[in-house]
């Protein structure tokens, strides 16, 4: 067995230990591979070993991936900060997009994605750690944003995702996945709307995201490794 099938089986481990761990149990969670910053071969090794979803964060370097890797037929996320004049490339390469924290990129990916795709699976990051953090759309913003990405015709609002602080507080960490939930909980019912999914849960805490209701953990090191060439860092 490859490094990376086996990081994966441990991943998978954890993410079923968890679930099993939960009362009231919870549903299914999906795992994320993220793999940015690694090679077509990383993914090809963890595609091999069963893996069908993967997650890049720059569009320049996930096209040729995606492109390369086409006859597996993977399932593409793309989980980094969007800018605008990179939306094209993201509605049209990929079928998921996990960090929109603005209407107008919203409307540019609806507008962009082609009518012959499917809808593109979306979540709205939203800053629930407060001035701990720069990224995503704040609590009192959301429901604003939410509504008037629900009504975009090219787009399907699945859910919300976040990236809380870093920290050593596990309590603190789960209480801003709990908020996420909550908010996610409050939205559907206030709108109507049928908001899915929970992406929450990294290779450090996912087992304090699942324990909250994460419906896709995003894990990277965990299965491929330290980024060494993190163009982000
Ligand atoms: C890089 C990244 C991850 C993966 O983080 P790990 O700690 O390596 O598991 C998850 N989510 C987002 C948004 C990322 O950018």
């Amino acid at each position: 067995m490859t490094g990376i099938a086996a990081n994966l089986q441990t991943v998978r481990a954890r993410i079923a230990r968890e679930v099993q761990a939960v009362e009231p149990p919870v549903q299914a969670v999906s795992l994320l591979a993220v793999s940015k910053t690694f090679p077509v071969e990383a993914i090809r090794e963890a595609a091999a070993a069963g893996q069908r979803a993967f997650g890049e964060s720059y569009v320049q370097e996930a096209a040729p991936k995606i492109e390369a890797l086409g006859e597996l037929g993977l399932e593409w996320h793309f989980i980094g900060p969007l800018q605008a004049n990179k939306t094209r490339g993201v509605a049209a390469a990929f079928q998921w997009v996990h960090g929109v924290e603005r209407l107008r990129i919203a409307q540019r990916l609806s507008e962009q994605r082609d009518v012959h795709l499917p809808p593109l699976q979306v979540c709205l990051q939203v800053n629930v750690s407060g001035e701990q953090s720069k990224s995503g759309v704040t609590p009192e913003e959301l429901p604003e944003l939410v509504q008037a990405v629900a009504a975009l015709p090219r787009l399907q609002l699945r859910g919300l995702m976040t990236i809380p602080e870093a920290s050593d507080d596990d309590a603190l960490v789960r209480s801003r996945f709990a908020r996420l939930r909550a908010l996610r909980d409050e939205l559907n019912q206030r709108f109507g709307l049928e908001m899915d999914t929970l992406s929450m849960g990294m290779s450090g805490d996912l087992e304090l995201a699942i324990a909250e209701g994460a419906t896709i953990v995003r894990v990277g090191t965990a299965i491929f490794g330290n980024r060494e060439a993190d163009p982000a860092a």
